[in-house]
């Protein structure tokens, strides 16, 4: 019997894109003020270098660009710690509010940067809303998935088994290594945008089951696809 479901964050419950992609926005707004340069070209030469070279060195080559004498400390802050304007995907939300109507306690656990995660928390207003978060960052860098330190004080907290909890994530190298490790459930949803979504998981990535949507986690034991449903036993 499921008595809890744990939820991983970003591009879990919202899309972490709309986050980083607010996040250039503060970056080419405050460039853009500071050097009285084109807030939409900053943006538009900030997006063209993360589709041709992902996120790894975008500020360095803004820098260089723009030929700026600007700290690049400066810019990974306004990147971080701005306010974002984020929401749940519906799914997230429906599946959260099933959960409180049928008894079934929820929790959060996600990596990242501790005051950056806090944010997004905020922003998501996911306090009101799950029993339990967990930012492995509060314990230290060491404790990050795959560690099993969070996953082992979430079963604690509500006084439950492994077994007796769903772990879901989106990313297969990290989510469900530690989770497995104390004998969760686990379901990784393979959502149509994010990092992850074309990541291959194999046995020992620790995936139970994928599905496409959130929704299928309030679904009886579906007999059509086992792939794709997971059901949760209400009784
Ligand atoms: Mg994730």
């Amino acid at each position: 019997m499921i008595k809890a479901i744990i939820f991983d964050m970003d591009d879990t419950l919202y899309k972490e894109y709309d986050f980083v992609f607010g996040g250039f926005k503060a970056v080419s707004l405050y460039l853009s003020e500071k050097y009285k340069l084109s807030e939409n070209d900053v943006y538009k030469k900030i997006l063209d270098i993360f589709y041709r070279e992902g996120r790894g060195k975008i500020f360095n080559r803004i820098i260089d660009i723009y030929n700026l004498k600007e700290d690049i400390n400066n810019l990974i802050d306004k990147y971080r710690f701005y306010k974002p304007k984020i929401e749940l995907y519906d799914d997230a939300e429906e599946v959260l509010n099933w959960c409180k109507e049928n008894n079934i306690k929820t929790g959060i656990i996600t990596d990242g940067m501790s005051a950056v995660q806090w944010s997004k928390i905020k922003a998501l207003k996911l306090e009101e809303k799950v029993d339990k978060i967990i930012v492995t960052d509060d314990f230290g860098r060491e404790f990050w998935k795959p560690h099993t330190r969070a996953y082992k004080e979430m079963i604690k907290y509500f006084g439950i088994d492994g077994e007796e909890a769903i772990y879901v994530g989106d990313n297969p190298n990290k989510d469900f290594i530690g989770a497995k490790k104390l004998h969760y459930n686990t379901v990784r949803i393979i959502r149509e945008e994010g990092d992850h979504m074309n990541t291959k998981s194999s046995e020992d990535h620790g995936v139970d089951k994928m599905i496409k949507s959130l929704r299928a986690l309030t679904k009886e034991k579906e007999t059509s696809d086992e792939k794709i449903y997971y059901g949760v036993d209400r009784k």
